[in-house]
C-alpha cells in the first residue's frame, strides 16, 4: 500500500482501477491471467521483447550511420539493458509464479529497477533511469499493439493518475468513464482544479512524485474530501474508504435537502447564492442545487472544447442555453480570459511563450491586442442579452484606461449593431473582475466607473502574495486568509458600499464555508461559488445571524497571520455547522 497527500480540489471518494496517464496513454488493462495462461502469457513476453529488442538494435545502426558511434552507443546500451538474463527472468517468474499479465509484470520489475536508480539521487543515474523507463514504454507497446488504450477509447470506469493534465484535456474527460483523479502538480485553483470542480468527479492535485510506483491497473483510492490518493489499499483501509463513501453520499443527500431553500441569514438577511460556471452543461449544476444566478461564466472554455476559433454563432448559442436554462436569473458573462494556463498554444500563433504568462499577456490584454475577436464575443454577448437578465463582465482589469478602453469598444459594437439593424441589448451592465491589487488598491475609482465589482480571490491572491496559483511547491504560502488579502476585500466591499454598486467574490475563496463567515461579516451580500458548494454554504448561511458574522469578522481583524485567521475561522464553523469541518 503506498499513500500520498496533495491538495484536494473536488470532494467525494473514487474507489477504482488505476489508469496511468504517461505521455504516451498506455493503459495495463489487466493484471492477472489465469493459470493455464502462464505459458502463452511467457511467449507473448518473449515476443513483445524480440520485437523490442529488434527495434533499438535497428536504431542503434541508424544512430551509428547517421551521428556517429558515440550516439549509438546510448542504443547498445539499451540493448544491453533488455537482454539482461536477470531482469528477464525476474519478469518470467512474476508472469508463472505470481500469474501477473506480461504488461504488469514488466513494467514492475522496470520500474522497480529505475526507482532504485532514481534514487540514488545522482544526475547521471537519473537520466539511466529514463533509459530504463523508455525500455519498458518499447516493450509495452510491443505487448499492447492496436490494443492499446487512450483516455478517448474507455469502455470501463477508470481513476486517471498523471503527471499534470492541462485545463482542456481535463475538460474533454468523460465523467461517467473517469471517476476521479490525481495529478503529481497542480495547486488548489488551478484551472484544472476548478475545472474538477465542474466535473464533479473526486480529485486531488500537487501531490509531489508517485507515477513511477504505479504501473496501472492496480486498486487506487481518490479521497477528494481529505487529499488523499492510496495505491494498492489492504482490506482495512479499502473498508474505511467504502464506508467514508456511503457517509459521503448521505451527506450529500442531506445537504440537496436545502436547495430550494433561500439563503437568507437567522435574522432574515437575504444573501445572494450564484454559481460559476464554465461550460453551458454545468448550468443544470447550478439550477439543480437552487442558484440565484450564474455569478461568473469563464467563456474561455470554449476555446478549449473546440480545436477552431469559436464564431460568432458558438458563442451566441453558448450564452442562448445558458440564459434560458437560468429563467430570469442573473448571468454573469465574463470576457475571454485566455492566457496564462488556459490558452490552447496554437492560439499564440507564431508569438514566443512568454517566460511569464501569468504576468503577460492574458485575460482582457488580449482581447484589447486582438480586437476582431473581443467584438466576436461583444457582438454574441449584446445580442445573447435580449433573451434575459445578462451582465457582462471584463476579467483582469488592471488600469482606469485600460477599463474606458474596453468599454469604448463595447459602444464601438453597440454602433455597428446599431448601424446593421441586428437586434441586442444596449442596457447590459457592465461590470469588471477586481483580482490584480492595483484594482482593489483604486475601488473606489473603479466602482465610479462600473455596474457592478466581483473579486477574483484565486488571481488576487496569486498577485498579491506573489504565489504562483498552480503550483505546488508554494501551495503552503498561498492562502486566502492572509490579512492583507482580507483588507484588500474589505477595501472593495466599502467601495460598493459607497458608490452603490453590487460587489461578489466570486473566487475560490467563497466556496469555503468557513470564509463565507468572515465575508458576510464585513458586509458581502452576494457570492459566486463552484456548484457543489451551494448547499453547504446555504446550510452555513441559514444558520448565522449577520451580528454573529460581524462579530467574527471584528475578532479576524484582531490576528495576524492567515494560520491564526484559518483556524480561528475553522473553530466558528464547527460551532455552527459541525458536520462541515472534516
Ligand atoms: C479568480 O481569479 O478568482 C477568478 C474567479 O478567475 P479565474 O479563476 O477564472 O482566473
Ligand atoms: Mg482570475
Amino acid at each position: 500500500m503506498l499513500a500520498r497527500r496533495g491538495i484536494a480540489v473536488s470532494p467525494g471518494v473514487a474507489i477504482g482501477s488505476a489508469l496511468v496517464l504517461g505521455t504516451e496513454d498506455f493503459r495495463i488493462p489487466q493484471r492477472f491471467v489465469s493459470v493455464d495462461a502462464v505459458d502463452t502469457e511467457v511467449a507473448r513476453f518473449r515476443v513483445a521483447l524480440d520485437a523490442a529488442c529488434r527495434e533499438i538494435a535497428e536504431n542503434e545502426k541508424l544512430a551509428s550511420e547517421q551521428l556517429g558511434q558515440q550516439y549509438a552507443a546510448i542504443f547498445g546500451a539499451h540493448l544491453q539493458m533488455a537482454q539482461n538474463p536477470k531482469l528477464i527472468e525476474e519478469i518470467e517468474s512474476l508472469i508463472r509464479e505470481k500469474c501477473l499479465s506480461p504488461e504488469f509484470a514488466s513494467s514492475r520489475v522496470l520500474r522497480r529497477y529505475a526507482k532504485a536508480i532514481q534514487n540514488l539521487g545522482n544526475t547521471y543515474l537519473a537520466e539511466r533511469a529514463a533509459d530504463i523507463f523508455d525500455l519498458e514504454k518499447r516493450i509495452l507497446r510491443h505487448l499492447l499493439g492496436e490494443r492499446r488504450e487512450e483516455l478517448a477509447h474507455l469502455t470501463e470506469p477508470v481513476l486517471v493518475l498523471a503527471h499534470n493534465l492541462t485545463p482542456s484535456e481535463t475538460a474533454r474527460l468523460n465523467k461517467q468513464l473517469v471517476i476521479g483523479f490525481a495529478t503529481e502538480v497542480g495547486g488548489s485553483t488551478s484551472h484544472t482544479a476548478i475545472l474538477a470542480g465542474a466535473l464533479e468527479i473526486p480529485a486531488v492535485v500537487g501531490t509531489g512524485d508517485f507515477l513511477s510506483d504505479v504501473s496501472g491497473g492496480e486498486i487506487v483510492i481518490i479521497d477528494g474530501n481529505h487529499g488523499e490518493v492510496i495505491i494498492d489499499p489492504d482490506d482495512k483501509t479499502l473498508t474505511k474508504y467504502r464506508d467514508s463513501e456511503a457517509k459521503f453520499r448521505t451527506f450529500t443527500e442531506r445537504l440537496d435537502s436545502l436547495r430550494q431553500l433561500p439563503a437568507e441569514t437567522l435574522d432574515g438577511v437575504r444573501i445572494q447564492v450564484m454559481g460559476n460556471i464554465e461550460f453551458p452543461d454545468e448550468v443544470e449544476h447550478c439550477t439543480h442545487r437552487g442558484a440565484d444566478g450564474i455569478g461568473l461564466y469563464r467563456t474561455e472554455f470554449l476555446y478549449l472544447e473546440n480545436d477552431r476559433e469559436p464564431t460568432e454563432e458558438d458563442h451566441y448559442n453558448a450564452y442562448c442555453r445558458v440564459i434560458q436554462a437560468m429563467h430570469g436569473h442573473p448571468v454573469v458573462i465574463r470576457t475571454l480570459d485566455l492566457g496564462a494556463d488556459k490558452i490552447p498554444s496554437s492560439f499564440l500563433g507564431a508569438s514566443e511563450k512568454a517566460a511569464n504568462p501569468v504576468l503577460s499577456l492574458r485575460s482582457l490584454r488580449l482581447s484589447l491586442q486582438n480586437l476582431p475577436l473581443f467584438k466576436t464575443q461583444l457582438r454574441a454577448i449584446l445580442r445573447a442579452a435580449v433573451h434575459g437578465d445578462v451582465r457582462v463582465m471584463f476579467p483582469l482589469v488592471t488600469s482606469l484606461l485600460e477599463l474606458r478602453q474596453a468599454k469604448m469598444i463595447l459602444a464601438d459594437v453597440m454602433e455597428d449593431l446599431d448601424e446593421h439593424g441586428v437586434e441586442f441589448n444596449r442596457d447590459v451592465p457592465v461590470g469588471m473582475m477586481v483580482e490584480v491589487p492595483a484594482a482593489a488598491i483604486l475601488a473606489h475609482e473603479f466602482a465610479a466607473e462600473v455596474d457592478f465589482l466581483s473579486i477574483g480571490t484565486n488571481d488576487l491572491i496569486q498577485y498579491t502574495l506573489a504565489v504562483d496559483r498552480s503550483d505546488p511547491t508554494v501551495a503552503n504560502l498561498y492562502s486566502s486568509g492572509d490579512p492583507s488579502i482580507l483588507r484588500l476585500i474589505r477595501t472593495v466591499v466599502e467601495a460598493g458600499k459607497t458608490h452603490n454598486k453590487p460587489v461578489t467574490v466570486c473566487g475560490q475563496m467563497s466556496s469555503d464555508p468557513k470564509f463565507v463567515l468572515q465575508l458576510i461579516g464585513i458586509g458581502l451580500r452576494h457570492i459566486s461559488v463552484t456548484p457543489h458548494a451551494i448547499p453547504e454554504l446555504k446550510e452555513v448561511i441559514r444558520k448565522i445571524t449577520v451580528s454573529h458574522a460581524e462579530q467574527i469578522a471584528a475578532h479576524v481583524q484582531t490576528l495576524e497571520v492567515a494560520r491564526d485567521i484559518e483556524n480561528y475561522l475553522r473553530g466558528e464553523l464547527k460551532k455552527v455547522c459541525p458536520d462541515l469541518v472534516m
